[in-house]
């Protein structure tokens, strides 16, 4: 199909938004602004012809449960975000990741990205790169750590799950 469907699930606050916003429009504010739900289109080169990339950024908290039903079953590939500076941001992923398992069944096949991001914050660590990585590999999927703020490895994170989607 010419249609890819990313969708990005996270705790509140740990940087969905900015790392879509980043991505789609180059911009990052201070400020924190609550999602419900936004869905970003952009029409982007792949394999010689040209095909629709959707990012559907969700509001992260379990307030919209038939909501986050719906986006796993639409979705072809997922960003699991929690932020370096926080531990139960990374516990708060699980639940999600068990749901994508219930509705989607072989997960393997599915392209996931694990993503640790505020990177920039050195100061308030509390996840090492090396839990992120060990909890990739248990679930079998991508890892990488990113800054919203510096922009850094946001590009390579889109791009990366892309290339994952067109290998399946
Ligand atoms: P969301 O609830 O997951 O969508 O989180 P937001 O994208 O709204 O970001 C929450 C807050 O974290 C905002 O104040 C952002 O400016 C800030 N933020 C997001 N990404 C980063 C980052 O990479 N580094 C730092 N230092 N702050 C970030
Ligand atoms: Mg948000």
């Amino acid at each position: 199909s010419n249609d890819y469907r990313m969708v990005v699930f996270g705790a509140g606050g740990v940087g969905k938004s900015s790392l879509v916003l980043r991505f789609v429009k180059g911009t990052f504010r201070e400020s924190y602004i609550p999602t419900i739900e936004d869905t970003y289109r952009q029409v982007i080169s792949c394999d010689k012809s040209i095909c629709t990339l959707q990012i559907t950024d969700t509001t992260g908290s379990h307030q919209f449960p038939a909501m986050q039903r719906l986006s796993i079953s639409k979705g072809h590939a997922f960003i699991l975000v929690y932020s370096i500076t926080s531990k139960q941001s990374l516990e708060e992923l699980k639940p999600i990741f068990e749901q994508i398992c219930q509705i989607k069944g072989d997960v393997e096949n599915i392209p996931i990205m694990l993503v640790g991001n505020k990177i920039d914050e050195t100061s308030g660590r509390e996840v090492e790169s090396s839990d992120g990585e060990a909890l990739s590999k248990r679930w079998k999927c991508a890892f990488m750590e990113t800054s919203a703020k510096t922009n850094h490895n946001v590009k390579e994170l889109f791009q990366e799950l892309l290339n994952l989607e067109k290998r399946r």
